[in-house]
């Protein structure tokens, strides 16, 4: 088993799967129910405490993915997020923010976080010398994304979770554009792994998730918050998530050699100013990516040379890709961030070659 790659697949298929299965069942039942008998002795299951059978079963799933000890599965990428926040962040406390942070979290803490008593330093996650000086007898925390969006840089992980580990902070990882296929967090010591599973796990732009990962000790706290707030996720939602999971592997080694395909196109075509994938050599975060990742995720941005203008020509003049704002999808998907001409790119799971040919055709057509 020294071959990750294998092992993350069978992992995908089997991890924390009941063995013998669930009354033979294969595929492990879903249980709607919201009410469960009392039973003998321990609390009945209850569906906002996330104790149904099919809510039981799917973060065994997400917390085997993950390598983690344990999950909690929420209702939304954002429930999961600010559940590991409030489970580490008393009342005045800091937090070092070192990342470009995903639209939702950076408006939660903009929004929110003086409200609730916390103040946050926002820092790039590649400056470790940026992060100390940030550093108060009040902070708790480290927050950080493994790819940042919609920036595309990969900071300094490994710098990041040692850093946090000697100061005493917990750290905290949003692993969404990453996925646990391309790197696994745990591994080199961050606490909390945040996803929305809403994205690429799922996989298929059917429901909202959201999951956190850690040691049990830890997760006892982020649960104790979502019950309070109340955003467990539904049991249905959990059994579509947990079918996602299965192909995630496949699914997830497709989409990044989609990317990789479309932005070496993107790269060396004249109607295209700038092109950010970890996965081109140019990309100034290639070597922490080429030495952590396996694989370069599978999304890019691009600025369009001819700016707002030739980015929208460029955006309707595609065939394939949904002009959407989402990503990690079965789907190709491109999202106009700004009027400057930035475009994201989803890459789906279509075959590489039409997806080339598509933003050939699409460019061609912009220069
Ligand atoms: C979408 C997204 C979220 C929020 O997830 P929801 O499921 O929409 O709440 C958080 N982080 C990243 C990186 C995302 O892409």
């Amino acid at each position: 088993m020294s071959d990750k790659r294998t092992r993350f697949e069978t992992l995908a298929v089997h991890g924390g799967e009941p063995r013998p299965a669930a009354d033979g069942s294969v595929v492990f039942p879903l249980y709607q129910g919201t009410v469960f008998e009392a039973g003998s002795g321990g609390d009945a299951p209850y569906i906002r405490l996330g104790t149904n059978p099919t809510q039981r079963h799917l973060e065994a799933r997400l917390a085997a993915l993950e390598g983690a000890e344990s999950a909690v599965a929420t209702g939304s990428g954002m429930a999961a997020i600010t559940a590991a926040l409030h489970s580490v962040l008393g009342s005045g406390g800091h937090l070092i923010a070192a990342g470009a942070f995903y639209g939702g979290t950076h408006r939660f803490l903009a929004e929110h976080a003086a409200r609730l008593g916390w103040d946050f330093d926002l820092v790039d996650p590649g400056d470790a010398a940026a992060w100390r000086r940030a550093l108060r007898p009040r902070t708790r925390a480290f927050l950080t994304e493994t790819i940042t969006n919609p920036t595309i840089r990969v900071g300094d992980l490994v710098g990041a979770a040692r850093f946090a580990r000697e100061h005493g902070l917990t750290s905290v990882i949003d692993n969404t554009l990453a996925t646990p296929v391309v790197f696994r967090p745990h591994t080199v010591g961050f606490d909390l792994v945040c996803h929305s599973a809403t994205k690429a796990l799922n996989g298929h732009s059917d429901l909202a998730a959201g999951v956190v990962t850690g040691t049990r000790e830890r997760l006892e706290r982020v649960r104790s918050v979502q019950r309070a707030y109340g955003s467990a996720l539904d049991p249905h939602a959990a059994f579509l998530l947990s079918r996602g999971l299965k192909t995630l592997a496949l699914r997830v080694r497709q989409q990044n050699a989609n990317a990789q395909a479309v932005a070496e196109l993107l790269a060396g075509h004249e109607a295209v100013a700038q092109v950010r994938y970890p996965g081109l050599a140019a990309h100034p975060d290639h070597g922490r990516a080429a030495a952590w990742f396996d694989g370069f995720g599978s999304v890019l941005t691009f600025r369009a040379a001819g700016g707002g203008p030739a980015a929208e020509v460029v955006v309707k003049a595609l065939r394939l890709p949904y002009d959407a704002s989402s990503l990690g999808g079965v789907e190709s998907l491109v999202t106009r961030l700004g009027p400057h001409g930035l475009v994201r790119f989803s890459a789906g799971i279509e075959a590489p070659a039409d997806l080339v040919e598509d933003f050939a055709q699409a460019l061609d057509g912009a220069r």
